[in-house]
């Protein structure tokens, strides 16, 4: 397979065949991301992605879930994704899914018609980075895309009858804005529906805006406690009535996997004993993106 740059997923995409069609963001300018630095965005040669399908064909004969790469694929000419997408459906008939991040930019430029051929021609899921409901904290962290934006993106995807898992990110509005980004954020994912909300715990990267404003002093991140807290408030807004609310990923310090609404309250209660040290949280050298 050909890869360039960094080659990021999803962790439920880990089992997954990762074929790269685009290199980067188009965006490349969140305050808190590292995942692409100095990578123009680009589409790759069809030869070459045509190439990596039919490797897939030869190799991966058991991995029946196939996500395209990198940070916002769904941004390509509708008819080149058509194309990879048939071509993934001759040539690996026996994936099941195909996945994709996206942004509210890139959606905005499908319509609702050309997600469903998408998702005629196999596209299944779609993951997408709310990171906050607070319009303030997006402008802050530089999203360029307000809630109304998300949301408005968000039902198209439903719509279009493709999964929606969307990603949130706890500490974002800082040790004096946290309730408000947590509440704001937990009301954004009601009103959202996904099939599956994941909260991350936000480490600063170096080299990033953020990186710089913590340690010039400008924006302080809540400690490990106060980042609990913060989920505790999230999860007590978020209103799902389905779908999976998770923040196992390796940044969080109590991880939880819920199936909503049935296990909200046990997420509550064991983030109350985090809280009251009868659960002990993850350490922070322990702690990873
Ligand atoms: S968070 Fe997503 S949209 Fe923002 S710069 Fe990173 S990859 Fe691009």
């Amino acid at each position: 397979m050909h890869y360039e740059g960094n080659v990021i997923r999803p962790p439920s995409e880990a089992d997954s065949i990762l074929l790269q069609a685009t290199v980067g963001c188009t965006h490349n300018k969140c305050a808190f991301c590292g995942a692409y630095p100095d990578e123009r965005f680009r589409i790759k040669d069809e030869a070459q992605v045509f190439e990596d399908i039919d490797f897939a064909a030869r190799h991966m004969t058991r991995q029946r879930r196939l996500f395209l790469l990198s940070g916002d694929a769904l941004t390509m000419p509708q008819a080149r994704l058509e194309r990879i997408l048939e071509r993934v459906r001759q040539r690996l008939p026996w994936v099941a899914r195909v996945s994709s991040y996206a942004n509210a930019r890139g959606l905005k430029l499908k319509t609702p018609g050309d997600l469903e051929r998408l998702r005629e021609l196999g596209l299944a899921a779609v993951y997408m980075g709310l990171e906050s409901g607070d319009d303030e904290v997006l402008a802050r962290m530089n999203k360029k895309a307000t809630l109304d934006e998300m949301l408005l993106q968000a039902r198209k995807v439903r719509e279009a009858g493709l999964k929606l898992c969307v990603t949130v990110l706890a500490g974002l509005g800082g040790v004096e804005g946290w309730r408000r980004h947590a509440q704001l954020t937990g009301r954004a994912l009601t009103l959202m529906e996904p099939d599956q909300a994941a909260s991350l715990s936000v480490i600063p990267v170096p080299g990033t805006p953020l990186w710089e404003d913590v340690r010039a002093g400008r924006f302080a991140l809540p400690d490990g406690p106060g980042m609990v807290r913060e989920l505790r408030e999230l999860l007590a807004h978020t209103d799902m009535r389905r779908g999976l609310f998770l923040a196992d990923h390796a940044s969080n310090h109590v991880p939880l996997k819920l199936r909503m609404p049935r296990d909200r309250q046990h997420g509550l209660d064991l983030l109350d004993a985090a809280l009251d040290g009868s659960l002990p949280l993850k350490p922070e050298r322990a702690r990873r993106l």
